[in-house]
């Protein structure tokens, strides 16, 4: 074992004083965090536990806006009554996160600083436009996920909430990994105030959009057939033991002609 200072500030100022000494780390659920510190992945100088910052948990509706606070539980996501009539695709999606245990622990905030390659969160956000509020700024989703693992968040940058536009219509779907329930691709389609919008997870390094899948449903209007022979060049995908790259791609084009039905269907 190695040793680490832990600190468990009850603001956001003395969080944001905790988090500023080189190499601390928050701890939103420690679903992804602790895992990493027990494989040496991560060996953070002090832990500084978001559990009891005031206002960090908690999800509002605000004119055309979700706002969910970012130590909000997906668990609590999946059964708020605001989330499930605003953006049901969304509670829909915290609801299909891993098991029991880990929707009771993991949070929106962790899951999206993580920016695992296979999360779901970040199609999500990604699908429908959100914006990643901070301590310091507000981040446009499209600017937020920029690697594997990697965010535009800086050194001690705490997020303080996540903000989605309420779309006329949306769907999530993932194919999942039967195991851990991570996304073997997962697709958000949303037809929102901004457009038509398309996020893919479990592909690439980090989440992104299916620009020419926008297009196309812009095109030839919100339904499926506006995509057929529509694919993603498989050899700009990812493949390992769990699905080659052709499968994977074949995937994406299948599951996003599914969230499109699905979304214009629930819509109807
Ligand atoms: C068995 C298993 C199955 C899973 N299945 C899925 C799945 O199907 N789909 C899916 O999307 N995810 C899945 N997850 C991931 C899980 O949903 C968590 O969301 C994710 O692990 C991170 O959230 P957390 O709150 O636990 O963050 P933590 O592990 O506490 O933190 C993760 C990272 O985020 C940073 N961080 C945390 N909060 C903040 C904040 N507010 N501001 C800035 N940085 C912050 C931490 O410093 C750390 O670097 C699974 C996890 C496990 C263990």
């Amino acid at each position: 074992m190695y040793t680490f200072d832990y600190q468990r500030p009850a603001d956001l100022a003395g969080a944001a004083r905790a988090g500023a000494v080189a190499d601390a780390r928050f701890l939103a659920g420690g679903q992804s965090l602790v895992q990493a510190m027990k494989l040496r992945l991560s060996q953070p100088s002090a832990l500084v536990d978001l559990g009891a910052v005031a206002g960090l948990a908690g999800i509002t509706v605000t004119g055309a806006t979700l706002r969910i606070g970012a130590m909000t539980r997906h668990s609590a996501v999946a059964a708020s009554a605001d989330v499930r009539r605003t953006i049901p695709a969304l509670a829909a999606l915290a609801e299909g996160i891993g098991d029991p245990m880990v929707r009771n622990a993991g949070t929106i905030g962790g899951s999206l600083a993580n920016s695992d390659p296979a999360a779901c969160y970040p199609a999500g956000v990604l699908g429908l436009g959100a914006t990643v509020v901070t301590d310091r700024r507000s981040i446009p989703g499209d600017a937020f996920f920029t690697g594997l693992f990697e965010t535009a968040l800086q050194a001690g940058e705490l997020i303080v909430a996540v903000e989605f536009p309420i779309p006329k219509r949306a769907a999530y779907l993932k194919f999942k990994h039967p195991a851990s329930r991570f996304a073997l691709v997962g697709v958000c389609v949303s037809d929102g105030p901004g457009g038509v919008r398309v996020g893919v997870t479990g592909v690439k390094s980090n989440a992104f959009r299916w620009t020419a899948a926008e297009a196309a449903l812009a095109r030839g209007g919100f339904r499926a057939a506006a995509l057929d022979g529509l694919a993603l060049d498989a050899g700009d995908v990812n493949g390992d033991l769990h699905a080659s790259a052709e499968y994977r791609a074949a995937l994406v084009a299948t599951l996003t002609k599914r969230a499109v039905e699905q979304a214009a269907s629930a819509a109807a």
